[in-house]
């Protein structure tokens, strides 16, 4: 007999059939009432066990957390909360499950504790609703470029080029780190090494992306890029997923709106189908707030504020119009902030960012037209402009609530001239990245494109606090388990 998912039976309730179920026990009440979960839905099915055919020994293994079948007839159900159920006449054990050694309970545990249980944690409801969203959100991402007429591109996880300055790398080699060969001037000789030069793990695919626009048009990368950063945040991952668009002939505003489209449609997608995950998720959420001071409790429940994403428009304003609202903000003339917005030219802090977004706007931000020089040696040159008292490139940040920068991105330098003037000025090698060069060389035109950090984004869908809730096994400093 061929098994039927609890997302089915619970959607075309074929009432009166004989069905098969195997899921993992959620609940067994009175000896007669097995709450069953497949992971197909967030919604459990009621399988009510007919004592009179299941002998007493199978009964006695129905635990928490147990994997079971069980076979019977599909009754509309006499129980309040569901429209059917199941009258198991078998029950099959697959796995048993001793609640003395099992780490789950049936109660609420803390996210810290599941975190160290990261093997087991999808077992939950919580977890297991932020991966079927987290799945949701990467499938809508690929359907969204692929209505658009992007391509996916592959880009490669191992590379060698390391002027990108994204961010710290870690080293792939086979030479002995015991005894590595050495050149005559005592050196590391990469020349013996698998790739006859050192070579990292990437921590974007955005240059070889910018080769593929250059013929294929519209491209996006959706792969893990790796940074060695010792940043012990909420918002850092070592290992992240990132979503790159790189897309031929478009200018910054067309960026932004590229960019605004995509979360606009991924986060509706989750709103459309993922209702009964976010429905766990938000009531999660509020539980989460209840133990906060009413001041730092989020204005709106979780859905609430993915409808407000939705429909309202992103602000959109330049760094020299933000650090001048920063200037004057109260926090910054009473001295709150950690770091004073004395001028034009200071790097932003998530602080200030956070203002911004949650506090003077209460909206998603795109801040644009940073200052050359906290910004990396591919963004476009903008022509001086009067009010402004810098170089700026025609970058764009999308700042969210509660998450800081969700996107990264930039129009791209195509003129050969200032990008070599650029990269001589921050000490990067031409003549490593001659294949870079020579998309300026050979039929060179506009373009733009961006990051979005896929964690970031599912930490915000999801209305988890920690980012690493929301991979599978997350990678951060002192901690590669699993
Ligand atoms: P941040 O300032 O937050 O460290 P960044 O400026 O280093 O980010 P970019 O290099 O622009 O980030 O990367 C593009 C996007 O990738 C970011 O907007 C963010 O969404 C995501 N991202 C960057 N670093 C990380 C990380 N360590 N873990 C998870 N996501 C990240
Ligand atoms: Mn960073």
């Amino acid at each position: 007999m061929q098994r039927i998912k609890i997302s089915e039976i619970l959607r075309s309730e074929p009432v009166n059939t004989t069905v098969l179920v195997k899921g993992w026990v959620k609940a067994f009440r009175n000896n007669q009432f097995i709450a069953l979960n497949d992971g197909s839905t967030a919604n459990n099915l009621q399988v009510v066990v007919d004592f009179e055919q299941i002998d007493p020994a199978t009964l006695e293994r129905i635990k928490f957390g147990a994997a079971i079948g069980a076979r019977g007839q599909l009754i509309e159900s006499q129980g309040k909360g569901q429209k059917v159920e199941i009258k198991a006449s078998e029950i099959i054990v697959y796995g048993d499950c001793n609640p003395e050694e099992f780490p789950l309970q049936p109660k609420r545990q803390t996210l810290e504790f599941l975190r160290e249980k990261a093997h087991l944690r999808f077992r939950t409801n919580t977890f297991s609703a932020v991966f079927r969203v987290r799945h949701a959100l990467a499938f809508a991402v690929h359907k969204f470029f692929n209505d658009r007429g992007f391509y996916y591109l592959h880009t490669p996880i191992i590379t060698a080029s390391d002027a990108e300055g994204a961010g710290e790398m870690f080293s792939v080699t086979t030479l002995p780190l015991d005894n590595p060969p050495r050149t005559e001037s005592g050196e590391i000789d990469f020349s013996q090494d698998f790739f006859r030069r050192p070579t990292n793990l990437t921590v974007s695919g955005q240059l070889e992306a910018e080769l593929g626009a250059m013929a294929l048009g519209d491209v996006y990368t959706f792969g893990p890029t790796f940074r060695a950063e010792n940043s012990n945040t909420t918002r850092h991952l070592a290992e992240f997923w990132m979503i790159e668009p790189e897309v031929a002939f478009n200018d910054l505003h067309d960026n932004m709106n590229l960019a605004e489209d995509m979360l606009r449609y991924v986060i509706s997608y989750a709103l459309e189908h993922c209702g009964d995950d976010l429905r766990i998720l938000e009531e999660r959420l509020l539980e989460e707030e209840k133990s906060k001071p009413q001041d730092q409790r989020s204005e709106m429940a979780l859905t609430d504020k993915l409808r407000f994403v939705i429909d309202n428009d992103f602000v959109r304003l330049t760094y020299t119009e933000a650090i001048d609202i920063l200037k004057n903000s109260n926090p910054n003339k009473k001295g709150k902030f950690q770091f004073p917005v004395e001028g034009w030219g200071t790097d932003l802090q998530s602080e200030h960012e956070r203002y911004l977004v949650e506090k003077h706007f209460k909206k998603p931000v795109i801040l644009t037209n940073y200052p050359a020089d906290i910004k990396a040696f591919y963004m476009r040159q903008d022509e001086p402009k009067a009010g402004v008292p810098g170089q700026t490139v025609s970058a764009m940040d999308i700042l969210f609530p509660g998450i800081g920068e969700i996107v990264g991105g930039s129009q791209r330098e195509e003129r050969l001239d200032k990008l070599q003037t650029r990269m001589r000025e921050m000490h990067i090698s031409e003549e490593e990245l001659y294949w870079y060069l020579d998309t300026r060389r050979f039929g060179a035109c506009p373009h733009a494109g961006f990051g979005l950090g896929f964690e970031r984004l599912v930490l915000f869908v999801t209305g988890m606090t920690n980012i690493r809730d929301v991979i599978a096994f997350p990678r951060y400093p002192g901690s590669a388990e699993f």
